[in-house]
């Protein structure tokens, strides 16, 4: 078994390999950490290594852990990559960097109403369903397109980017990561504030170096970093 720090290291090179591979700044791309299911012990040996930003999927974990001793008061940047359930959104709209899975028009409103009653603006993604998988959170391709106007308009919250999960397959998963791609620069063409649509959130432990190649801005990265869960 390697330790945290040592799959970071392997992580962070592979990142770089892609990168590189795809003609790209090892910069343009951010690695979040997905410690969902582990301990706080484990987190705080990932922050050790120089690793800052950290993805959590499930609020009551989420809340327990960044609170706990070992975490408390750290500078991690959270970001919340879970589904999201509008009735949760106020224990958590103070406490993270960004929220990558918005996947209605009233959970965005929702955020937006709790970040105003305490005068923040919060940064989000809409998550898409690339896949047309059921089983998936997200908005259809058409979905995001026909409301991204109504996401503009509010005021509370900045519309960053994109987010998707894609399918198992690796070659099936380009496709849906350049899909992704795609569908930003068609809702940067009718943004209002175009120079804030910039995140791909997209790729993960299996197939980051897909999405790399298809210009993820963010790889979210779990069990080659802490393990299988
Ligand atoms: C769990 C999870 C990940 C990390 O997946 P790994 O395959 O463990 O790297 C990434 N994104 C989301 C939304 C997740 O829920």
């Amino acid at each position: 078994m390697k330790t945290v720090s040592e799959n970071l290291v392997t992580v962070r090179r592979e990142i770089a390999d892609s990168c590189l591979k795809a003609g790209r700044s090892p910069e343009e791309v951010r690695l979040i950490a997905v410690s969902k299911t582990k301990p706080a012990s484990l987190i705080r040996e990932a922050y050790e290594a120089g690793q800052i930003d950290m993805g959590e999927s499930y609020v009551q974990e989420f809340l327990e852990k960044a609170s706990s001793p070992e975490l408390h008061g750290l500078p991690i940047r959270w970001h919340f990559i879970g589904h999201l359930q509008s009735n949760k959104i106020k224990y958590i709209v103070d406490k993270v960097c960004m929220v990558h899975s918005i996947d209605k028009l009233s959970t965005a409103r929702e955020l937006s109403r709790r970040a105003a009653a305490k005068n923040l603006t919060v940064s989000y993604l809409i998550e898409v369903n690339t896949s047309g998988e059921t089983s998936k959170f997200g908005l259809s391709p058409v979905e995001l397109l026909d409301s991204a106007a109504s996401f503009f308009e509010l005021p509370a919250v900045t519309l960053c980017g994109l987010m998707t999960i894609a399918s198992p397959d690796t070659a099936r998963a380009h496709e849906e990561f350049r899909l992704l791609e795609n569908l930003l620069e068609q809702l940067r063409a009718v943004a209002p504030h175009p120079e804030h649509l910039t995140e791909l959130s997209m790729g993960m432990s299996g197939d980051f170096e897909e999405a790399i190649d298809a210009g993820a801005t963010m790889v979210r990265i779990g069990t080659a970093i802490f393990g299988h869960r």
